[in-house]
């Protein structure tokens, strides 16, 4: 299936739910590990399959690429000629531990997780504060478009998340019900004609300790880049 709001590897219907779910865009031209012939990634990835993928590692040495890197010059799908130019995210690693690695913007307040076996999360200045206070951080509470796979008709604005995976034929991706029952989803719209379905999903991000003893750490002493409405 080439649904690009499908997961790329099991094929089955992916609404991102940050910790759980994410969506790579086509234009950061990650390269597709699981194509047979080279192309860039432009989907949703359930964690649980990568996790479980054979190709993890390529991805994941793919990823850590990207995210360091700055505007680079890479090999297009046809060959050496014409490079095409990816911009990454420009950071530069800050802790290394057995489960994951942590990187740091330079031009902003921003900080990538990515765990050893593929899954990642980005954190901002307010996160980093929760965590230096012993909190559990949250993810923004940004509102996210899904177009489903198939209408789940009316009752679509009436499920919260657990009734939604259910419906979609899901739940088994997004396997920790635990995990799953802290996250607070919220219904916003949905559009019939296009099976665009709006919601916010504000979940508790569980971090490795190792990463949440760093970053608790690096909270005392880290200077803010940029302003946020918090300090004003
Ligand atoms: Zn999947």
């Amino acid at each position: 299936m080439d649904d690009i709001y499908c997961c790329r590897i099991c094929g089955e219907a992916a609404p991102p739910i940050e910790g759980f779910c994410e969506e790579i865009i086509g234009y950061r031209l990650i390269r597709d590990p699981w194509a047979d012939t080279p192309s860039f990634l432009d989907c949703n990835l359930h964690f649980s399959c990568l996790e479980e993928s054979g190709n993890r590692d390529r991805f994941h040495s793919e990823f850590l690429r990207f995210v360091q890197a700055g505007h680079e010059e890479i090999e297009g799908p046809d060959g050496p000629l014409p490079p095409l130019t990816r911009m990454g995210l420009g950071m530069f690693p800050v802790f290394s531990g057995d489960e994951c690695d942590i990187f740091q913007s330079r031009v902003s307040d921003r900080w990538a997780v990515v765990r050893r076996t593929g899954p990642w999360l980005g954190l901002g200045l307010s996160q980093l504060r929760v965590i230096g206070a012993g909190g559990v951080p949250v993810s923004p509470s940004d509102v996210t478009r899904y177009r489903l796979p198939a209408d789940l008709g009316d009752q679509v604005g009436d499920y919260d998340l657990p009734g939604l995976l259910g419906a979609l034929g899901v739940t088994h991706r997004y396997s920790d019900p635990a995990r799953l029952a802290r996250v607070e989803y919220r219904f916003v719209d949905y559009y019939p004609p296009k099976r665009l379905l709006d919601y916010v999903a504000a979940v508790p991000l569980d971090l490795p300790e190792e990463a949440r003893g760093f970053l608790a750490a690096h909270a005392q002493t880290y200077k803010p880049v940029t302003f946020d409405e918090e300090d004003v």
